[in-house]
């Protein structure tokens, strides 16, 4: 799959706020959006023309997919499941991007980013349930045991992560033990439980067409 090389901060400029896609740097005051929050490009400070109602849309999936760092095609797929079971798809939408091992990884704050928590699962530093897993799009259930592997539990991105992870909003349904390296996962995140700043209304409204 295709991945977008370019430098993260054009993205949030792009879409004018913070998507924290740079761990620390995202808490300074060398964020790109603090110091100069205009789109990038030649025509950026500019201003551009009046968005329309389409372009409203794509710009929510847009940023939606860039802050899970999830490909078009894969993003569409959790879409259409999403789409095709029982309950509200927007909410189910964000369950499955939230659920990916990745972003529970980055989430229960062993990664300053999801970025960097793919490459802590990639490099196979991450066991759910005891056995080792290096697929970042892996789905957990509750009640998975997410760890990190006994070799890998000195790593100072590890533990620079973990001080600076206070800055970031809890999440209730996930538990960390700090000593052993070990989270669970304790129950499907409630929308309101969710702190990832989408309308998801508006991407159902674009895939609907
Ligand atoms: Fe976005 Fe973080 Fe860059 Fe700020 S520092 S623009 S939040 S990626």
């Amino acid at each position: 799959m295709s991945r977008y090389k370019d430098a993260n901060c054009r993205i949030c400029r792009r879409e004018g706020m913070k998507l924290f896609l740079k761990g620390d740097r995202c808490f300074s005051e060398k964020c790109a959006v603090d110091r100069r929050g205009v789109p990038p490009g030649q025509h950026g400070a500019t201003g551009r023309r009046k968005p329309t109602e389409y372009g409203i849309r794509l710009r929510e999936k847009q940023k939606t997919r860039k802050t899970y760092g999830v490909g078009e095609k894969q993003f569409r797929n959790y879409f259409e499941k999403a789409a095709r079971t029982q309950g509200e798809t927007g909410k189910g939408l964000l369950q499955a991007l939230e659920t990916r091992l990745d972003n529970i990884v980055y989430r229960l704050g062993l990664a300053p980013s999801r970025k960097a928590a793919r490459q802590l699962v990639l490099h196979r530093h991450i066991l759910v349930n005891n056995k080792m897993v290096n697929i970042p799009s892996y789905v957990a259930r509750v009640g998975d045991v997410i760890q990190v592997k006994e070799g890998s539990r000195q790593l100072d991105c590890i533990h620079s992560s973990l001080s600076a992870a206070s800055q970031r909003p809890a999440v209730p349904w996930l538990d960390l033990d700090k000593t052993t390296l070990t989270g669970n996962l304790l129950e499907m995140p409630d929308r309101e439980n969710i702190p990832t700043p989408v309308q998801e209304q508006l991407i159902i409204e674009l895939y609907s067409k």
